[in-house]
């Protein structure tokens, strides 16, 4: 048994490292899966944030992330940089295979894996995909220095990310598909006052034009159904996330999006020993702060699952 670890973490988002950090002081010894580009989470793709209690002046999201990762080592927690690629949660020991083909067993498993970036889903989205077409205006805004791009979708990410393309783009229009924007009143006040944003309502993007690159949009507006054209050079999707549940289908009990069921108020899955927190769980509320709280909630599950053995 001496190569059964206690408590295994897939994923290193808030939940992850806030798991970790829990797992480790409780002295389990725990080992976490970063991801091999993912880690961090979503938070490595953020700018400030201002809402993370703690911070009375905001704290770039990269900075938040690592500082949950030193603290997590801080306190002996394993940090390796690869992806789980393969998982048998069945069995009173779990097995996991890592990208590197290492194999890895526990007796506990905490899930974390978080949410991936959704897609509009046209073709052309795809194939433009790094040639104008992004989800990550952190990443890419640069490139787009003096030009005219869009952001589509209605929510705080959308609006986020159109403001913080106003740094580089000469302008932004914001393409929602409804008259009002889901985002929350303060970041939605901050994109209308901002004199490089133009909102474009009721409206929908049905193709992305170009070939080698973005040239423009194809647009359709959802009251009236009439379409039109208009010459863009970046589109940023912001249109919210999906689960990343890929790898547990067929091995603990998913809803119909694709997010993992827990017991009430606890992280616990249907199958005994494997606890799921973060975004993977969370249909409304996702924000860091609940991550977290979600991640301590899942090593203090695991805890009193492992006192019980
Ligand atoms: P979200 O709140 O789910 O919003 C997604 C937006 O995309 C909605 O406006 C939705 O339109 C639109 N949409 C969805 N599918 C679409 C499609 N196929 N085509 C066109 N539009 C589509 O997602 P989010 O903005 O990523 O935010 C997720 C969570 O993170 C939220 O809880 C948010 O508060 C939080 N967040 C917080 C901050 C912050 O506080 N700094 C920053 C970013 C995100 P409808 O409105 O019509 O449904």
């Amino acid at each position: 048994m001496s190569d059964v670890r206690n408590v295994v973490i897939v994923g290193s988002g808030p939940a992850g490292y806030t798991a970790a950090i829990y797992a480790s002081r409780a002295q389990l010894d725990p080992i976490i899966y970063e991801g091999s580009v993912t880690a961090g989470g979503a938070l490595m793709n953020t700018t400030e944030v201002e809402n993370f209690p703690g911070f009375i002046d905001g704290v770039m999201g990269p900075d938040l992330m690592d500082n949950m990762r030193k603290q997590a080592k801080r306190f002996g927690t394993e940090l390796i940089t690869d992806d789980i690629v393969e998982m048998d949660l069945s069995g009173d020991i779990k097995i996991l295979k890592d990208g590197s083909g290492n194999t890895v067993k526990a007796k506990s498993v905490i899930l974390a894996t978080g949410s991936a970036y959704r897609e509009i889903g046209l073709e052309n989205e795809k194939r433009l995909s790094g040639h104008g077409v992004s989800w990550c205006a952190t990443c890419d805004g640069f490139f787009f220095r003096g030009q005219t791009i869009a952001v589509v979708g209605g929510g705080d990410s959308a609006v986020e990310e159109a403001t913080f393309l106003t740094r580089f783009a000469e302008k932004v229009v914001l393409i929602h598909r409804r008259d009002s924007l889901r985002a929350s009143k303060i970041m939605a006040e901050r994109a209308a006052n901002n004199p490089k944003i133009e909102f474009l309502w009721n409206t929908e993007v049905i193709d992305v034009l170009g070939e080698a690159k973005v040239s423009g949009l194809k647009l359709r507006n959802t009251v009236d159904g009439s379409e039109s054209t208009r010459d863009f050079t970046g589109l940023f999707v912001a249109i919210g996330h999906i689960p990343r549940s890929e790898l547990l289908v067929g091995q603990i009990d998913l809803d119909g999006e694709g997010y993992v069921r827990v017991e009430g108020r606890s992280t616990r899955t249907n199958v005994k020993g494997v606890f799921a927190c973060g975004d993977l769980v969370d249909h409304t509320y996702r924000q860091a702060i609940t991550a977290a709280g979600s991640g301590c909630a899942a090593a203090l599950d695991a805890e009193k699952f492992l006192s019980g053995h």
